[in-house]
């Protein structure tokens, strides 16, 4: 191609060509896609959201490498299985770290659907800060305790790091890499976004109080995991993310509906 050609990326909606169940995963994990972008979380071709298949639970369906997450449809979604096997058409490649980790990731965990990854720039700067996240407001403290980390090897492609970050996320909902980026897990794509919103949300105040240089008030101890406590009362009585999710997919509809071809 030149420098100036205009690519077009071929549409074949598979709607209606794979289980309903599938469909409505693909169709959820587009729409998170879309949002994400809204959000400034990711303005690349790279980056993955992951959800396994209901209706065939040793496979998962994953953005493929090469289309803005504004533009991707619940079509584009590549389903491949825990050795990384592609079972959709597609004219764009998985990314093969993802594929990695995200497939280990699930396999660990049956009762885990999503995973997601994301190079969202503040937390980035938190990954390469030697402190970690630190818990400095009441959101953050959702995800109080249950943040781990996993440290940088190179491009995280290789066989036997996936297990190893599955490892290290154990029961924890988010997974702060170093140098690298964030992860996030969810029995739910509500539940799954909802936790990588908090995520991103605590480090970019992170990263904007730091800037300030002013000296920073850390939450006791005791009252961090008092209002973990309370937040974890709360999502007993209401799904974690369902409210959010359910005012996101109006937002997605009005932006722009296509992301359900
Ligand atoms: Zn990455």
């Amino acid at each position: 191609m030149t420098d100036t050609q205009i690519v077009e990326h071929p549409r074949n909606s598979l709607r209606g060509k794979v289980s309903d169940d599938e469909w409505e995963t693909r169709v959820a994990l587009a729409a998170g896609c879309r949002m994400a972008q809204y959000f400034g979380w990711n303005n690349s071709i790279r980056n993955h959201l992951t959800a396994r298949v209901p209706d065939e639970p040793e496979k998962f369906l994953m953005n493929p490498v090469g289309l803005m997450w504004n533009e991707i449809t619940a079509s584009d979604f590549l389903k491949v299985d825990f050795d990384g096997k592609v079972y959709t058409e597609s004219d764009l490649p998985p990314g093969p770290a993802g594929l990695s980790f995200h497939g280990a990731i699930l396999k660990a965990n049956p009762k885990r659907n999503c995973s997601f990854h994301l190079h969202e720039t503040d937390g980035v700067v938190v990954s390469a800060m030697a402190e970690g996240l630190i818990y400095t407001n009441q959101e953050s403290l959702t995800l109080y305790g249950l943040v781990g980390y996993h440290a940088f090897e190179g491009l995280a492609d290789e066989a036997t790091e996936g297990p190893r970050i599955a490892e290290e996320l154990g029961d924890n909902v988010c997974m702060v890499m170093w140098n690298h980026g964030l992860l996030s897990v969810g029995r739910s794509i509500y539940e799954g976004f909802y936790f990588m919103q908090r995520l991103v949300e605590t480090c970019q105040i992170q990263v904007k109080l730091m800037a300030t240089g002013a000296e920073i008030r850390h939450i006791p101890k005791e009252v961090c995991e008092h209002t973990f406590r309370q937040f974890k009362k709360r999502a007993q009585k209401r799904a974690l993310g369902m409210a959010d999710w359910k005012a996101y997919l109006r937002l997605a509809e009005r932006l722009d509906p296509s992301y359900k071809l």
